[in-house]
């Protein structure tokens, strides 16, 4: 498919040997993750070996300061070779941002190489029992207790929430003042009173580990408050961009992914004397998927180059997140019908693909929420 996005000569060997370790180091190992509902934590080193991982990191934590077009290629092609369970995109390109924009000199120093190696796994805790949609109705809570804070409260769904070495934690520590009184700390693991449930059990996305976390008189040192106190919900805000763009780039490579299979499939696969692709049904139905795919493509494209020019482009992300998400699943959807029997069997990879789009469309802000923030946009 044609791109205007202006990848150059390095970015393309970048691509290639991305693609090469993707094909030979997860591909032949995924069913296995899957079944196992987790990716061994080697995938993150053996990625950070080769500089898979924030590439955009400055060099002296490690990375090579490469541009944002680094981690569409990482994310695409996770998603377009039908690994999307390892979350090493939630890693370097929503989470390892975090700890790069609002950390101070001495937190970077800390953190920064070991994200870049993937000694250190990161994940991002938002989301609580009563408080998804609705994040301001978050009830943990953290204290200032001489050079600590003290967090007590539970958050669930994280994902990488087993692997992960240091989670971002947002936490109230002022209840009396709404989203100002929200501050984000950074929780590493073996930190007493900071616990893991039990890993989410999902109808789709198994190789990613989704978990719930306890925090019981979790004492975290002063110096692992991240961007102020107070500040918790404007640095969220500020990334929520780029979060939901990756997002919606994983959609989309996905959505390319379910298109490419189902014509495979449907030239092989022979009914009625004839290749399914001769029906008239296929070649429409592949089409119209065909066509709504190209639109996400140029309409995200477009939004890329936007976001890498540091353009305020919130309401265009969210109108992609809703659109091409809900693409994805009407994708998916579509062409496992194509497949008919086989595409409800696990054998049959389109049955991954329709089951992990479903999660698309609620993660990184459901589709409602997407359409109240482009609502709002239009001064109704
Ligand atoms: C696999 C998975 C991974 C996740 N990973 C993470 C993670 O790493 N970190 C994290 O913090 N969270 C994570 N989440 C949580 C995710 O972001 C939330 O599930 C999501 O924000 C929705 O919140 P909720 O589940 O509480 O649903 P609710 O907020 O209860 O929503 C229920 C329904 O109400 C609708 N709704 C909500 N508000 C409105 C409104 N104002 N108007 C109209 N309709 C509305 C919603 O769209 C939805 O259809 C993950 C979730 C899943 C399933």
């Amino acid at each position: 498919m044609q791109r205007i996005l202006p990848f150059k000569e390095e970015h393309r060997l970048f691509k290639d040997a991305f693609a090469k370790f993707v094909a030979g180091k997860l591909v032949p190992h995924y069913q296995e993750w899957e079944d196992q509902g987790i990716v061994p934590r080697e995938v993150f080193t053996g990625m950070g070996d080769y500089g898979f991982l924030c590439p955009w990191a400055e060099e002296k934590y490690g990375g090579v300061g490469a541009d944002f077009l680094y981690s569409v290629i990482v994310a695409e092609e996770l998603a377009g070779q039908g690994v999307r369970g390892v979350f090493s995109w939630l890693h370097s390109d929503i989470v390892a941002p975090y700890i790069d924009s609002f950390g101070t000199e001495e937190q970077k120093a800390r953190w920064l190489p070991g994200c870049v190696s993937g000694e250190k796994i990161l994940a991002v805790a938002m989301t609580e029992p009563g408080a998804g949609s609705d994040l301001a109705a978050m009830r943990t809570r953290a204290v200032r207790d001489g050079e600590d804070y003290v967090i007590n409260g539970s958050k669930t769904f994280i994902s990488n929430g087993i692997l992960a070495d240091l989670v971002i934690v947002a936490a109230k520590t002022d209840p009396t003042s709404g989203p100002k009184g929200v501050s984000l700390f950074v929780v590493e693991r073996g930190t007493p009173g900071f616990g893991r449930g039990r890993r989410i059990e999902k109808v789709g996305l198994h190789a990613q580990d989704t978990a719930e976390l306890f925090f019981e008189d979790c004492r975290v040192p002063a110096a692992n408050l991240l961007g102020g106190e107070g500040k918790g919900f404007q640095c969220l805000m500020k990334k929520l961009q780029q979060e939901r763009l990756m997002v919606s780039l994983v959609a989309q490579a996905s959505a390319e992914r379910c298109l490419k299979l189902t014509i495979d499939y449907v030239k092989d696969r022979k009914i009625f004397g004839k290749p399914l692709a001769a029906f008239q049904n296929t070649q429409f139905t592949l089409a119209e998927v065909a066509s709504e795919i190209q639109v996400g493509r140029s309409f995200l494209d477009t939004l890329v180059l936007r976001h890498m020019e540091g353009a305020d482009v919130v309401k265009e992300v969210s109108m992609a997140k809703y659109w091409v998400c809900e693409m994805e699943s009407r994708a998916a959807s579509r062409c496992l019908q194509l497949f008919g029997g086989y595409g409800y069997c696990k054998e049959y990879e389109i049955s991954r693909l329709w089951t992990d789009a479903r999660v698309q469309t609620i993660y990184a802000g459901t589709s409602e929420v997407m359409k109240l923030i482009i609502s709002r946009g239009l001064e109704l």
